[in-house]
């Protein structure tokens, strides 16, 4: 049988589910000492679904002193021990960082996880529930151990995490920020990237120049930018080069898109002798669909005679033509003699750091609270769209949930006003952002 194991911090409710799933009939709680006295343990069932079910509610480590050390080690092994972890959060409490705690141990173990918003019932629960999406456990089941509600939306989230063993979706990929920064450098054949990145790099390591061929086949090099380590990504696909003309086009978005899949920040560089080209855009639009990080980089300043004309003209092009990232530093920069380089790096660097932000469950509700009483969503063909409260769920780049009904009829225009709102309001510059809708259950 599958091994369940109910895991949060205290007083969620985790004993009160317990003794429901295995019942009185056929509660087989094991008090044996030895291998299982430290939990409680007992042959449990949800409609056709029958599993172990392990409560860990009540042990802890009396030596620790904060609560999450106490609880830990015990946690720990239970969740290593469980095929399934189910874990609960109180939904009339919302979430607390105990249970961010918590909810960071299970996401590490990778195990398949049934996140349950527990004492749903009634009104009060509602709010808390929505805000256990932002724990990055999936979806939340509202639940009410103790009145017995939900228990057909677990038995379902139990039957899919045995099947496709696990659920874990909207895991952050690797969130470690003491790491590299990487970084790509794309853009059109000849804006100058191979001489950036020697730039960067202090040292001609690379052959620039029209006629240069392949000369090196590392994937990524590391450097070190006023104390930061620094990984540009994929430098041998940037300098690959064609010599028929339309194919050596097509080349340098395929090679974009190599290069920003393995970056943070991606570094878009244009030839600001030449106007905006529907390249530049092209590689530009592909960096926000791919949610990372955009910097926009005027290669050849030292060229450039009008600057504070080239600089405008370029900023109000950026802006109109890439909305999707609207407000995306723009670093003027002279590859050849080095002018506007470190701007440029503490500009990455400081992209990095908004792509990576988080903004509070409060704050955001705050925010779109005093949004919809300015100016709501429009009622579309008699449909009255409500839109209740909005999470953010993950980070790199910003994505938010926004919990409504009748979502599906919203304009794009308000949803666009929605996004450009969150950028305003938590200084969100130049990041794609994301936000998507649900109905609440
Ligand atoms: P544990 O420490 O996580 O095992 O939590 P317990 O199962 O001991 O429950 C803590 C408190 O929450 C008790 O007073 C329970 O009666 C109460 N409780 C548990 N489930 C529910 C529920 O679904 N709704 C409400 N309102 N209270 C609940
Ligand atoms: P890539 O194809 O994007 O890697 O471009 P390269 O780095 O090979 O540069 C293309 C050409 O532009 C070379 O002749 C460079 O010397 C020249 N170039 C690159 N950066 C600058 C710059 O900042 N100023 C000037 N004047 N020329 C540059």
């Amino acid at each position: 049988m599958p091994v369940v194991a109910i895991i949060g911090r205290p007083n969620v409710g985790k004993s009160t589910l317990f003794n429901r799933l295995i019942g009185k009939r056929i509660a087989l709680v094991d008090d044996r000492p030895g291998v299982t006295r430290d939990r409680r343990e007992g042959e449990a069932r949800v409609g056709d679904i029958e599993f172990v079910a392990v409560d860990t509610a009540g042990l802890e480590d009396a030596s620790e002193d904060s609560l999450a050390g106490r609880m830990t080690a015990q946690t720990v092994s239970a969740i290593e021990g469980a095929d399934i972890v189910l874990f609960m959060m109180d939904a009339r409490v919302g979430v607390t960082p105990e249970d961010e705690h918590f909810a960071n141990l299970v996401r590490r173990s990778g195990k398949p996880v049934v996140l349950v918003a527990n004492k749903s019932e009634g009104k009060e629960g509602l709010a808390g529930a929505y805000d256990a999406f932002r724990l990055g456990l999936g979806d939340p089941i509202a639940l009410s151990a103790e009145h017995g509600e939900g228990f057909a939306d677990l038995h379902l989230a139990l039957s899919e995490a045995l099947e496709n063993g696990g659920v874990s979706e909207e895991e952050d990929e690797d969130e470690d920020a003491t790491g590299p920064l990487s970084v790509a450098i794309v853009g059109r054949p000849n804006a100058g990237k191979s001489t950036l990145i020697n730039r960067l790099l202090g040292e001609e390591r690379m052959l620039t120049g029209p006629e240069a061929g392949i000369t090196r086949d590392s994937i990524s090099v590391e450097l070190l930018w006023r104390g930061r380590e620094i990984k540009l990504v994929d430098t041998a696909g940037m300098r690959r080069k064609a010599k028929v003309q339309d194919k050596l086009e097509k080349m340098a978005v395929q090679d974009a898109l190599r290069s920003i899949q393995y970056a943070e920040v991606v570094v878009v560089l244009l030839d600001a002798t030449i106007p905006f080209e529907k390249q530049d855009l092209q590689i530009a639009d592909l960096v926000a669909r791919e949610g990372r990080a955009i910097v926009i980089a005027l290669n050849k300043w030292d060229l450039v005679e009008n600057r504070a004309g080239a600089l405008k003209a370029h900023r109000e092009a950026a802006d109109r033509l890439l909305s999707q990232v609207k407000g995306m530093p723009l670093v003027a920069v002279s590859a050849s003699t080095g002018e506007g380089v470190d701007r440029l790096m503490q500009a990455v660097i400081t992209a990095h750091e908004v792509w990576n932000r988080r903004v509070s469950t409060a704050k955001i509700n705050r925010w779109l609270e005093a949004v919809l009483q300015q100016h709501p969503p429009p009622a579309v063909r008699g449909s009255r769209v409500k839109l209740r409260y909005m999470t953010q769920t993950k980070a790199r780049p910003p994505s938010f949930v926004l919990f409504g009904t009748r979502t599906d009829v919203l304009p794009d225009s308000y949803v666009r006003y929605l996004v450009n709102g969150l950028r305003e309001a938590f200084d969100l510059p130049g990041t794609p952002i994301r936000l998507s809708f649900r109905e609440p259950k």
